[in-house]
């Protein structure tokens, strides 16, 4: 199916799109496999975990 980017193309720009780094047809794409992929999903949750705890890192450290 168009659009379907499949798991070996997703999991490698899981980082960018979590920066937000992708361009439009491919943050769709991931978007579209992440919405019927549970391990892709999985591996997202945990990447934005990671993320957001460095995040956190860098907040407690401005305050
Ligand atoms: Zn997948």
């Amino acid at each position: 199916m168009e659009g379907d980017a499949g798991c070996a193309r997703v999991l490698p720009a899981l980082s960018d799109f979590l920066d937000g780094e992708l361009d439009a047809m491919t943050a769709w794409a991931v978007r579209q496999h992440l919405a019927r992929c549970p391990h892709c999903r999985a591996r997202y949750a945990n990447l934005h975990r990671t993320v957001a705890a460095l995040k956190g890192v860098g907040a407690r450290r401005r305050s």
